[in-house]
């Protein structure tokens, strides 16, 4: 085989020139030794401007923060240092190009301080600056996508409100914490009258209307912030009353059954109110009550029953 040349001095520096990450090196009193192309074009100072200065005077918003102490601990105690992203995502002043400089929107960097040991001289160090702009902008949308695609799968995709998914996870939670805590828990059910009627006279897509309407107008009427509204099914809807009592609900249950008289939708082919109307159930649990959350369904269901037995357009309420 043939003899391979050493490397040649000038080659190192073509190669720091042309590596895609900032290379710094300070000597033990902090002063820039090396400043390679990138650094040069991303800081705004060629070389010749920092060559020889304290690095720290150049960057005096570093001073006494984390990359501060990085240096300290290389040059001082041979330590190795990574700058955590999360908590220091764009440390040092340094810009893609000139417009994102004068927009103050500077590179998200992942920055690395590593002590150098220098033959016949005292310890120097580099720090290593590479652009993670795009990983961490990636990460970013990835999070904000994930964050929707949660609420999405809690709301239903007609009415906007509450689904039944939400729902069923809001009432345990809701039921463990009122025994924890020795409150009552009430619900209502919501049923809307003669809705297959309505859809057979209007037409499906105004049914849809209507539901959207309903829907939108009983969630306004709710007024405390932990009382929570579901599409539960087709054109029924459930709402949690925590630290609610059965007076109190039952007083909830007709503002919203009025509310819905109010909206004074037309129903044709209604009974007697040619309007839109809704039957309302309440079921409550007592404090330290023993019931499971299918027991308070339960009885909710059989009040909705009730009601619509007695006439609809009415309240009724059961206890488990
Ligand atoms: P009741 O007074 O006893 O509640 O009578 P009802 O006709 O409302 O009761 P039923 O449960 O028999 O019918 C419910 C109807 O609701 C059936 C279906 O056509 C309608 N419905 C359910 N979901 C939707 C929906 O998403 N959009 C529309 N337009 N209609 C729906
Ligand atoms: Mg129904
Ligand atoms: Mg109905």
């Amino acid at each position: 085989m043939d003899a391979v040349d050493a490397l040649h001095p000038g080659m190192l520096d073509s190669v720091l020139g042309a590596i895609d990450l900032g290379a710094v090196v300070l000597d033990n009193q902090r002063r820039v030794v090396l400043w390679n192309r990138w650094m040069a074009q991303h800081s705004g100072w060629p070389s010749t401007a920092v060559l020889g200065r304290d690095f720290f005077a150049l960057f005096p918003e570093l001073e006494g923060k984390r990359l501060d102490s990085a240096v300290l601990q290389a040059l001082r105690d041979n330590f190795p240092a990574v700058l955590s992203q999360t908590l220091h995502k764009a440390p040092i002043p340094l810009y893609a190009d000139r417009a994102a400089r004068i927009s103050g929107v500077r590179i998200q960097q992942a920055v690395a301080v590593t002590p150098l040991e220098v033959a016949g001289a005292a310890r120097h160090c580099l720090i290593q600056v590479s652009d993670v702009s795009v990983a961490v902008n990636r990460e970013r949308l990835l999070r904000e996508q994930a964050l929707e695609l949660r609420s999405l799968t809690f709301l239903d995709g007609l009415t906007g409100i509450a689904n039944r998914r939400h729902f069923d996870q809001a009432i345990e939670k809701e039921h463990r914490r009122a025994r924890r805590s020795a409150m009552p828990l009430s619900m209502l059910m919501i049923d809307i009258d003669f809705f297959k009627a309505y859809n057979d006279h209007y037409g499906h897509q105004q049914g849809d209307d209507t539901l959207i309407k309903v829907a939108g107008a009983l969630a306004a009427m709710l007024q405390r912030p932990m009382d929570l509204i579901a599409r539960y099914g087709g054109e029924e809807f459930a709402v949690i009353l925590p630290d609610m009592d059965s007076a109190g609900s039952a007083c909830v249950a007709e503002t919203l059954r009025q509310r819905v008289v109010r909206l004074a939708i037309p129903h044709a082919a209604a009974g007697g109110t040619r309007r839109v109307t809704i039957s309302v159930s309440v079921a409550t649990l007592a404090p330290h009550s023993a019931v499971e959350v299918a027991g308070l369904i339960g009885a909710a269901d059989r009040a909705l029953y009730t009601a619509k037995r007695s006439g609809r357009d009415r309240v009724a309420i059961d206890s488990p």
